[in-house]
Parts: structure tokens; C-alpha cells; sequence
């Protein structure tokens, strides 16, 4: 081996990993100023992270639970363990204020916790360091760091003044939804690096073993050594950057570019992608579990299932018919696609029309729906506001590609994940410019023009297209009405959340709701975390609220609602997302109706999503990412050839 040469302590890396014997770890008691009663399971996790940072090299790890499991009330008993300070928690938008609310309520106000985010931010380090956690938001903290490297044109002048957060060094820092750096080139990743700090955690509920590709920026920001670091092959130059100044040289030994090596991916990742299943495959395998074991803890629902108590929570699907008018235009559609798809699979090149075939599942599901998503949706050539060009919705957590489209954030990752295979073969192309999809899915959300609202409606909404005086109802809307209804009649009190992928639907729900006398409330990713915070509050106080339209976009980070008892699910996708309503807190058993329309695409979904549950939990380890996938085979299954 090339490198040991210059670096003959590599040699014993592994070995010395493999012989370190992990020690016992001694569950925490029950923290005094902590008020909500710990699980056993979750005593023993912070005993786990206590025990990383007193003895581990690492000086820190990654916390993987499950969704649901309490990462965050984890973390805050560690916060409660040694109560040094500042620290610093990093998390998505949406999840601030839910950070804040746990840390208030269950600490008794034990921890001083202030909010980095917004216009009336902190400006000096020492008022900063005074508070024993500190709040911000992932864009908030690459802004920040952009203005410092970059600087900000303020009056034609170009500024650059120091981020205050990365002056600081704290003494933790703790990403949420650590996912959110998993591009190492991205900005926030670069951001995140640039942070100093005596531990470094980061917590995530998604099984990162099976993303060998995205574990090295968590490897990056722990800067475990060796694992994080670069290495010459002809000095004994080591670096955690990657510093060729003048692009030719290196700026430590003057070496080229071409002689240094990352020692992850020479060790682990190349050897893994080159031959996933070949002895160097599982060389590279086993060296990444012995790296893991020792930074990474991860439990399932299912194993810690007798400490959570988890109420019942019960699925039942119900199965309407599309009546003869719906069926007219399903069937044109669904023959139009079939068709086309038929096409693409005798030219061979449905590899190439991923974009094509993502639109036309789509449509049909929309129409499933109800045939004015369809037949009335927003007339794209003059463009004056801004749609996704993936649902064709109002983008919500808008970002924008390389080609300039614009898209919801969750519809460009759904498409990612559904054309990833892993082989780095198949890139998706936009589908409006056919432009190879090249997007940071990491880039802070787009400042859109405020979403004018008409009432309860957005000036765009599909409400104000339509002459609501002479619209039908569709099979989907109607069974959601007669479900709504029939529980009211049980119990006005009980509550339920329907959740739906389209903006569009949700808008027409809510009118034909309104109208049946419910009164309802609506979250979507258009609205700012305070909003959100009003609408999650007004559903869970108000008595007279008793249905809550969410767009799935939305629901998707640190939504906990504890107040729900019946859940909705208005369209199916295949990858099952229900787990985000099942969490702590929920005291009540739950009952979640699937409403399907039996003779669309809907029902051919649902068997697909079935048929890979199967697969998986037939496979060791709970690879989630197979979910997400649609492979030629699915496709065909999805189109019935
Ligand atoms: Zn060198
Ligand atoms: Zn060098
Ligand atoms: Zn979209
Ligand atoms: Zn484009």
C-alpha cells in the first residue's frame, strides 16, 4: 500500500478498531430537573452519549433512533448532564420551535435557551454565550457563513463580516435531521465544518448504513481521525481540507492534488461502490460496521416496543369506486398513458424518459383525486406565478435547479429517491427542459413573492379557477365527507388530520369540509414556522377545530401531534410516510383510513407498496431506501403490462 510509507500508524487503523473492546454502558438515572419520566431504553441512550464523550475518541456520535423515539428529549437530558455552555442546536425550520417548546417545558426552565433566527437575532458573542443553548436553523447558519467568506453587497459595497456562531466555540454542537449536510460539497455542509466545538452529535432517523455515500460528512463534522482526513502519498503531509490554493499544489507539502487520498473513501466508499458484493466489497463493509458500532447508536420501534407502550394503532383501507363521469376520464387518461409508457419500454429507453413517466403517474394519481386537478390546473405557458414543475402546484419550500425550474423541495427529493439506483448511472433530467436535474436538495428555501391570500385560499388556487356555483364533488371528496361525518355523529370532540400530497386537493377538501359545517385548519410548506406554530397550536386547543388539512410536504419534519385520533390518508404513495403521525406522546390509540379509489392507479400502488414491505422485512437490516425506488419492474406493474 502506497500510503503506508509516509503513514505507517494506518496500517494498525482497523486492526486497533477491531480489538477495543466496547465498554458496558451505564444507563443514566432519572435527571432531577428533567419533568417528563425517561424510558428505560432512552436512560441507556444518554448514558451511551455521556459515556462517548468521557471515553471515546470520538468525541461524540450519531444518535439514529428511529422517528418517534425521543432523540430530541435524549439530547436535552444530556444538555441536563454536565449543563456546561454554550451550545449550539442546528435543526430544520420547522423543528425550531418544537425544540424550544420540549426544552422549556420539560427542563422547568433549567436550561436558557434563545432563538438565532429571524430579524432580531443576538449580534454579540458575549450575550450569545450566555444562554446554555442556542437555536438556529441550518440557512440561517450557512447565511451567515456565506456573508463571512463571501461577504454581502450592501450600497454597491462588498461587505464581509465575521459569523458570530462560528466565532463562537461551543461546547456542543447538536444537528437535527443531520441528513441536511449529507451533500459534503454543499454550502451547508462547508458551513457546518467550519464550526468549533468540544463534542459534535448529530441525530437522525434515517438508516444511515445503507448510505455508505452520505455517512462521510457526519464523519467530516466529528473530524474523526483518521477517517475524515487526507493524506499525502508522498510526505508525510495530513489534512482535514482539501487546500490547493493555486489549484495545482498542495498548500501544506506542494505535492499534486492527484498524490493525496481521502482515507474514506480509499478505504471504505471506493471499495464499496466498485464491489458491492466482491471480497473488497465486503472488506470495505466490515470495515464500515466497526466504524459505526463505535460512533452510532440506532434502536427500532420494534425492538424497544415494550419500554414505548405504544397504543394500538389500527389501518384499515377503504375502497370506493369511481363513479361513470370520473371513470370517462380516467379511462382516456390511463389508455393515453399506458400507451405512451408501452412506447418507451419497445424503444428501450425508459431509462431516459423518467421525467415523462414521473408526470404521467402523477396526472393519474392527481386524478384519482378528482378530475379538476387535472382538467383545470394552471396554464403554464404565461408563467406569471411560480409552480412546481413536478406537481404543478404552488412550490412549496421552493427551491430552484441548476436550469432554473423551480420545484418543491420533497417532490425533487421523491423524484430523486425514485430513480436512484445507487449506481450513479441514471440521472433524472428536469422535466420541462429535459436538462440533466443538477439541484443542492440542502439550498435554503426561495424567497417567493408573498403567497397572496383570498380568505382562507391563495390568489392561485384552483378555487378561484373554477366556478365553484357549478362544481362537482369527486368519489374521493365525498367518502372523506361521509367518514368525517359518521364520526361526528359518534363524538364531536374527536379530531382528525387529513393528509394529502396536493395542495390543489386540499384546497377543494377544505371548501366542500367548510360546507358540510367542519371547521377546519390547513398547514402547508408555504407558511413561515410561526404560522405553522399558530395553526398546530389553534388545532390542538380549539374545541370547535376538529379536522386539520396537512399537505404531506409539510408533515414531514417534527410534527407532533399528540391530539389526533384518526387520520386520513388521502392518496397513497409508495413509500409509506404514516410513521410521521405515530410518535411519542401519542396517548390515544389511532385509527388510520386509507381512502383508494379501486379502479385507478391507486389500488396497483397500494399492492406495490405491500409487495415491498414484504421484500424488506424479508432482508436483514431495514433498508428504507428500497421503498423509495421504482424500478422497470415496478413501472410495468404500475402501467399493468
Ligand atoms: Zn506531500
Ligand atoms: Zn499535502
Ligand atoms: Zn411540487
Ligand atoms: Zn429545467
Amino acid at each position: 500500500m502506497r500510503l503506508s510509507s509516509q503513514h505507517p500508524e494506518l496500517d494498525t487503523v482497523w486492526k486497533t478498531l477491531e480489538e477495543t473492546k466496547a465498554l458496558p454502558v451505564i444507563p443514566i438515572d432519572q435527571p432531577a430537573e428533567l419533568s417528563l419520566d425517561l424510558l428505560p431504553f432512552q436512560k441507556y441512550g444518554i448514558g451511551w452519549m455521556v459515556q462517548q464523550e468521557k471515553l471515546n475518541d470520538f468525541k461524540g456520535g450519531v444518535l439514529a433512533d428511529e422517528m418517534g423515539m425521543g432523540k430530541t428529549i435524549q439530547t436535552i437530558a444530556l444538555l441536563l448532564s454536565d449543563k456546561k455552555k454554550p451550545n449550539l442546536v442546528i435543526a430544520p425550520t420547522v423543528a425550531l420551535i418544537q425544540w424550544k417548546r420540549e426544552i422549556e417545558t420539560h427542563t422547568n426552565n433549567a436550561l436558557s435557551v434563545n432563538l438565532f433566527h429571524g430579524a432580531s437575532k443576538l449580534d454579540d458573542t458575549e450575550s450569545l454565550e450566555k444562554y446554555d443553548v442556542v437555536l438556529t436553523t441550518y440557512s440561517t447558519m450557512e447565511n451567515s457563513f456565506r456573508r463571512q467568506e463571501f461577504g454581502s453587497r450592501r450600497k454597491g459595497e462588498l461587505i464581509k463580516e465575521k459569523s458570530i456562531i462560528h466565532k463562537i466555540h461551543w461546547h456542543r454542537i447538536i444537528l437535527d435531521e443531520a441528513h441536511n449536510i449529507k451533500d459534503r460539497s454543499c454550502n451547508t455542509a462547508r458551513a457546518v465544518f467550519n464550526l468549533n466545538s468540544n463534542f459534535k452529535w448529530s441525530l437522525s432517523g434515517t438508516p444511515l448504513q445503507n448510505r455508505v455515500g452520505e455517512l462521510y460528512s457526519l464523519i467530516r463534522f466529528m473530524q474523526a481521525d483518521p477517517f475524515s482526513y487526507y493524506f499525502c502519498t508522498k510526505c508525510p503531509c495530513k489534512s482535514i481540507t482539501w487546500k490547493f490554493t493555486d489549484r495545482r499544489n498542495c498548500d501544506e507539502c506542494g505535492h499534486k492534488p492527484m498524490d493525496h487520498l481521502c482515507w474514506w473513501n480509499n478505504e471504505v466508499l471506493k471499495p464499496i461502490q466498485r464491489d458491492g458484493h466482491g471480497d473488497e466489497g465486503r472488506v470495505a463493509m466490515k470495515k464500515l460496521r466497526l466504524l459505526l458500532d463505535k460512533m452510532m447508536l440506532r434502536r427500532t420501534k420494534l425492538e424497544c416496543a415494550d419500554d414505548l407502550g405504544l397504543p394500538p394503532r389500527t389501518v384499515v383501507v377503504r375502497r370506493d369506486m369511481f363513479n361513470e363521469e370520473e371513470e370517462d376520464v380516467y379511462k382516456s387518461l390511463f389508455t393515453d398513458s399506458v400507451r405512451k409508457f408501452t412506447t418507451y419500454v419497445e424503444q428501450g429507453s425508459v431509462l431516459n424518459n423518467y421525467a415523462n413517466i414521473f408526470e404521467l403517474l402523477m396526472k393519474m394519481r392527481q386524478s384519482a383525486n378528482h378530475p379538476d386537478l387535472i382538467t383545470k390546473k394552471k396554464d403554464n405557458s404565461n408563467n406569471k406565478q411560480l409552480v412546481c414543475m413536478l406537481c404543478n402546484e404552488p412550490p412549496e419550500d421552493a427551491i430552484v435547479a441548476a436550469c432554473k425550474h423551480v420545484f418543491c423541495r420533497e417532490c425533487c427529493v421523491q423524484y430523486y429517491q425514485s430513480f436512484d439506483y445507487g449506481d450513479g448511472i441514471v440521472k433524472p433530467n428536469c422535466p420541462t427542459c429535459f436538462a440533466t436535474l443538477s439541484v443542492d436538495l440542502s439550498q435554503p428555501s426561495l424567497e417567493l413573492p408573498e403567497n397572496e391570500r383570498d380568505g382562507m385560499y391563495s390568489k392561485t388556487s384552483i378555487v378561484n379557477r373554477i366556478d365553484m356555483s357549478k362544481w362537482r364533488s369527486s368519489t374521493k371528496i365525498e367518502a372523506l365527507v361521509e367518514e368525517l361525518t359518521k364520526l361526528r355523529r359518534q363524538d364531536k370532540t374527536i379530531k382528525s388530520i387529513v393528509f394529502s400530497q396536493f395542495v390543489n386537493f386540499l384546497d377543494l377538501v377544505y371548501w366542500r369540509l367548510s360546507r358540510a359545517g367542519f371547521e377546519c385548519i390547513r398547514l402547508d410548506g408555504s407558511m413561515s414556522p410561526r404560522q405553522r406554530d399558530a395553526a398546530i397550536n389553534c388545532f390542538m386547543t380549539k374545541p370547535t377545530v376538529t379536522v386539520f388539512l396537512i399537505s404531506l410536504k409539510a408533515g414531514g419534519v417534527a410534527l407532533n401531534l399528540t391530539e389526533a385520533s384518526r387520520v386520513f390518508i388521502c392518496d397513497p404513495w409508495w413509500n409509506p410516510a404514516m410513521d410521521r403521525i405515530h410518535r411519542l406522546g401519542q396517548h390515544r390509540p389511532i385509527k388510520i383510513t386509507r381512502l383508494i379509489i379501486e379502479n385507478s392507479i391507486e389500488s396497483r400502488i397500494v399492492q406495490l407498496q405491500e409487495k415491498k414491505q414484504a421484500l424488506v422485512e424479508s432482508t436483514i437490516g431495514n433498508d428504507n431506501s428500497a421503498l423509495e425506488r421504482l424500478s422497470v419492474e415496478d413501472l410495468r406493474f404500475l402501467f399493468v403490462l
